[in-house]
C-alpha cells in the first residue's frame, strides 16, 4: 500500500466509522454471534499472494462487523461504558500514524510533557492536592498492580526485588469484600498470595468498608506476627458501586504507617463534578496512589488509565530499572517508563488533550449529571413494575434489580434480554443472591434511550413468563 492509497483508505474508514455511529442505534446492541461463527468465515492459513484492499475491508464489513458487541451504542446497559468520543478517536488516529514509542522523554519530548499536563489537568479536574503527579497506564488492572508491587517494596524496607518474598513471613493488604477482580490477580502477581488479602464485611447503603474490622484485622495481623502492607479502598466498585469512607479508612492507614491505594477506576470521572464530592471524594487527599480511567465514563477511548501519586518515589524505587542502552544524558527529565511495568508505551495523553478541549470540563460534567439523573428515573420506574424490586439503589450512575422469581429467573431474563438486542444490561451478585446491574454511562445516550429500557424489561419479563404483553 502506498501513502496516497492510504490516504484514500483513511477518508473512506472515516467516512465508514460517521455512518456507523449515526445509525447504531438500529442495530442489536450485543453480538447476536454463536462461538465459532466468526473463525468458521476466515481461511484456515494465510495468503501466500498479497489481496486488494477493497476485499478485505468488504470482509471486514461482512464477516467482522456482525460478530461485534457494540460498545457506543447509546443503549449500552452492561458492565460499565468504555467511551469514545469522537476527538479522542481522532486523536487516536493521530497517534497510530505518528506511531511513536514514548517510553523516555528523548523518545518523544512532547508525548511526555502533555502526558505531564494532562495529568495535572485531571488532578485539578479532580481537586487533588497541588503535589500529585502520576502517570497514564493502559488499565487500572495495572495501575493496581503498580501500586501492589509498591506496598510490598515498602513494607520489606525495598528488599522484594533483590532478594525475593522467602522468609519475609505474610505481607497482608486490606480491602472490603466489593473490590474488583483486579485487586485478588494484583496480590497473586505480586507474590501477595490470596490469604494474604484480606476482604472485609461492608455497612450503609454506599455498602463501606468496616473500618471497626479494618481496626481488628489489622490488631489479629500483628499479634500473629504478619506484616500489613497496605490498605485499597474503592469509590464505586463494579458489582454495585460500592464506596467506602476515603477519611475514616485513611485515618486507619496512617496509624499503622501503610501505604493506600484507592480504586476509582469508574466513579473518579463522576469527580469532575464538585456536588458529588461531599459524599464520594472527602478524604481523598492523602491517599498515596489513585487510579481512575478516563476510558471508562470521561471519553478518552480505551486504553487510558490515570495513576495520581502523592509521592511518586516509593513506586520509582519499586519499578525504576535503567540498563545501559536506556540511559539518557542532559538535563533531569521524566521517564515515564520507569513508573510502571511495561517499557513501551503509546501517547495517550493526546485524545485527553482533544477531549477536554473539545467538552471543556463542563460539557463532560453535563454528561455524567444527566447520567446520573436518567439513572435515577429509571430506578424508579423499575420499581413500579409489580414484583420488581430494587436490590441496590443508584450510586452515581449504577442501581441494581431484581424480577420475581429465583437466581435462574434473572439469568433468564438477563439472556432475554440480550438476545432481543434493543439493550444490553449484565448480572452481579449482592448478598448471595444473582442481581440485574443497570448502568447508565454512554457517551451519547439521551434520556429516551434510558427510559426505553423500562418497557423493554417489562416487555421481555412478560414474554418469558408467558404473560399477555401491555400495550405501550
Ligand atoms: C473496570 C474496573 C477495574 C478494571 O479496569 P481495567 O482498566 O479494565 O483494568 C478496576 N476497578 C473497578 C472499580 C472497575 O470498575
Amino acid at each position: 500500500m502506498d501513502w496516497d492509497d492510504f490516504a484514500r483508505w483513511g477518508g473512506r474508514i472515516a467516512e465508514w466509522g460517521a455512518q456507523y455511529h449515526k445509525t447504531l442505534r438500529e442495530r442489536p446492541v450485543r453480538a447476536q454471534t454463536r462461538p465459532g461463527e466468526i473463525a468458521a468465515q476466515l481461511p484456515v492459513s494465510p495468503p501466500d499472494a498479497p489481496e486488494a484492499m477493497d476485499a478485505v475491508m468488504a470482509d471486514f464489513e461482512a464477516i467482522v462487523m456482525p460478530g461485534m458487541t457494540h460498545w457506543q451504542h447509546p443503549r449500552f446497559f452492561a458492565y460499565f461504558a468504555a467511551n469514545a468520543a469522537p476527538p479522542s478517536m481522532l486523536a487516536e488516529q493521530l497517534v497510530n500514524t505518528v506511531a511513536a514509542q514514548c517510553m523516555l522523554w528523548q523518545t518523544s519530548p512532547a508525548a511526555t510533557e502533555v502526558e505531564g499536563v494532562m495529568v495535572d489537568w485531571l488532578r485539578q479536574a479532580l481537586n487533588l492536592p497541588q503535589d500529585y503527579t502520576g502517570v497514564i497506564q493502559d488499565s487500572a488492572s495495572s495501575a493496581t498492580l503498580s501500586a501492589v508491587l509498591t506496598m510490598r517494596e515498602r513494607a520489606t524496607g525495598y528488599t522484594g526485588n533483590r532478594e525475593g518474598l522467602s522468609g519475609k513471613g505474610a505481607l497482608r493488604v486490606y480491602c472490603s469484600e466489593h473490590v474488583h477482580s483486579s485487586i485478588d490477580r494484583a496480590a497473586w502477581v505480586a507474590g501477595i498470595g490470596q490469604d494474604n488479602l484480606v476482604k472485609l464485611p461492608t455497612k450503609g447503603e454506599r455498602f463501606a468498608l468496616d473500618v471497626v474490622a479494618l481496626e481488628d484485622a489489622i490488631a489479629r495481623d500483628i499479634t500473629a506476627g504478619h506484616t500489613p502492607a497496605g490498605i485499597i479502598a474503592i469509590t464505586g466498585g463494579t458489582g454495585v458501586g460500592a464506596s467506602d469512607d476515603l477519611g475514616a479508612v485513611l485515618e486507619v492507614a496512617k496509624a499503622h504507617d501503610l501505604y493506600t491505594h484507592l480504586d476509582a477506576a469508574w466513579a473518579g470521572s463522576a469527580m469532575i463534578c464538585p456536588e458529588f464530592h461531599a459524599d464520594f471524594w472527602n478524604g481523598v487527599a492523602g491517599y498515596d496512589s489513585i487510579v481512575f480511567n478516563p476510558h471508562k465514563w470521561l471519553g478518552a477511548q480505551f486504553d487510558c488509565s490515570i495513576q495520581f501519586l502523592r509521592d511518586a518515589q516509593p513506586q520509582l524505587n519499586t519499578l525504576k530499572i535503567e540498563p545501559e542502552y536506556l540511559r539518557t544524558t542532559g538535563d533531569a527529565v521524566t521517564n515515564y517508563s520507569e513508573w510502571t511495568i511495561p517499557l513501551g508505551r503509546r501517547f495517550r495523553a493526546l485524545k485527553i488533550w482533544f477531549l477536554i478541549r473539545c467538552y471543556g470540563l463542563d460539557g463532560l460534567r453535563t454528561r455524567i449529571r444527566n447520567h446520573v439523573q436518567w439513572a435515577g428515573e429509571l430506578c424508579d420506574a423499575l420499581r413500579e413494575i409489580e414484583g420488581f424490586e430494587i436490590t441496590s439503589e443508584p450510586i452515581l450512575s449504577l442501581f441494581s434489580f431484581r424480577c420475581p422469581g429465583s437466581d435462574a429467573d434473572q439469568q433468564r431474563l438477563v439472556d432475554a434480554l440480550n438476545d432481543d438486542g434493543r439493550i444490553y444490561l449484565t448480572q452481579g451478585a449482592l448478598n448471595g443472591r444473582k442481581v440485574i446491574r443497570f448502568q447508565v454511562g454512554q457517551f451519547d445516550c439521551t434520556r429516551d434511550d434510558v427510559m426505553m429500557a423500562r418497557d423493554v424489561i417489562e416487555e421481555i419479563w412478560r414474554q418469558i413468563n408467558g404473560r399477555k404483553v401491555k400495550n405501550f
